[in-house]
């Protein structure tokens, strides 16, 4: 018989969900914006510490709404990780700017301080701001990265996407630099089946975004726009389900964390394998387990596990790989191409027993054989 799919990372709901949805029925506020809203942005402004929150309808839309208000246009320069989702770039391709693109270290898979330093200097035009993924919930080299930021006068957007609750010195990831941005995607270690939220220390700028993210309307009785938006606002409904899931989050991330544990401690004698490293001043919320092969090809074990009904995944292809950027700058130390050549995402749902975790570790050992 065969066994139940594992998947790499299902939505896991708190229980509390419809109680909340049920709430934002009986209220009326179905239509976008309402009570759960400014309940989840609380929410996020009590775990960030962060006194400005906007709730929207997807993180890249968070980022491109930080682009926006940065003053981001045509022909400007922004720097971000070469190892990264699509999502974290895309919006500045929406603002007619030029991405170049920064290699990862091997201790944190995260944007490269030395090469960042390389890429400030060598640039004809000064930069005006630097997207910084925290990969897999992993934190980056912060302390160095904002030191150079602030060296040069370059604005910071933490894409913490996938890094919702990881702290770095105690600190939560998305609020060291002028936004940080959060993922409630399908797939991330909350959801609210799509959403994104946006975060500053700057109220200004909050408030610049959320008036673009509500189509721009003038302070008039009618429809008066001096300038365009977006239609970037998360609705009621979904906020709910976010005021749900950000009760479960300590969890979540003890939940995670557990299961790369347990990988960890089933794959230890098996001297090829290397985990996603993490920064000895950070605890990641581990949202995906990934590791890295010396030898073995990854494909074929992401095959051996796929006929065992077990999903998994290769890490990110780089920016400076993909086709879309084939003329783009990109700063390169080998690291990035090499994780993606080797490495493998394992499945990580909150909801997977330790059995489960034997399972992918019994399939994938049968594969390297
Ligand atoms: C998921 C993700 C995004 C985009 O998030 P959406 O909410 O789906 O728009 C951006 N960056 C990274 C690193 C991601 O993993």
């Amino acid at each position: 018989m065969q066994h139940a799919r594992l998947f790499l990372s299902p939505p896991h709901m708190s229980g509390r969900e419809q109680l909340y949805i049920a709430e934002a029925f009986e209220s009326n506020y179905i239509a976008p914006l309402g009570p759960m809203v400014e309940q989840f942005e609380q929410s996020i402004r009590d775990l960030t510490l962060i006194p400005n929150a906007l709730a929207l309808s997807s993180a890249t839309a968070a980022i491109h709404l930080a682009l926006r208000v940065l003053g981001v246009g045509a022909g400007d320069v922004v720097l971000a990780s070469s190892f990264t989702f699509i999502g974290s770039i895309a919006p500045i391709l929406y603002q007619n700017a030029t991405p170049v693109f920064i290699d990862s270290d091997t201790q944190s898979w995260n944007i490269d301080p030395a090469i960042l330093e390389k890429a400030i200097v060598s640039s004809p035009k000064k930069p005006k701001a630097l997207i910084l993924t925290h990969l897999y919930g992993q934190c980056a080299d912060l302390n160095n990265i904002i030191s150079i930021c602030n060296t040069h006068g370059i604005a910071l957007i933490e894409d913490a996407a996938e890094s919702l609750g990881a702290t770095y010195n105690g600190k939560q990831s998305g609020t060291f630099g002028d936004f940080g941005v959060y993922s409630f995607n399908g797939n991330k270690i909350l959801t609210t089946s799509g959403g994104g939220m946006l975060v500053s220390p700057h109220k200004e700028l909050i408030d610049k975004a959320r008036f673009y993210s509500t189509q721009a309307r003038d302070d008039a009785p009618y429809y008066e726009h001096t300038d365009y938006g977006y239609n970037y606002r998360m609705s009621n409904i979904l906020a709910a389900i976010g005021v749900a899931q950000m009760e479960v989050l300590a969890e979540r991330i003890t939940e995670r964390r557990q299961i790369f544990s347990w990988y960890r401690e089933a794959l230890k004698d098996i001297s090829e394998i290397t985990f996603m490293p993490e920064l000895s001043e950070t605890c990641g919320n581990r949202w995906l387990t990934t590791l890295i092969f010396e030898h073995s090809d990854p494909n074929n074990i992401r095959l051996a596990l796929e006929s065992e009904n077990i999903e998994s995944r290769p890490l990110w292809k780089p920016m400076h790989l993909q086709p879309l950027f084939k003329n783009a700058i990109s700063f390169q130390n080998g690291t990035s191409e090499k994780l993606f050549e080797k490495g493998l995402c394992l499945p990580s749902g909150t909801q997977m027993s330790q059995e489960d975790v034997l399972r992918v570790c019994t399939t994938l050992k049968k594969a390297l054989k």
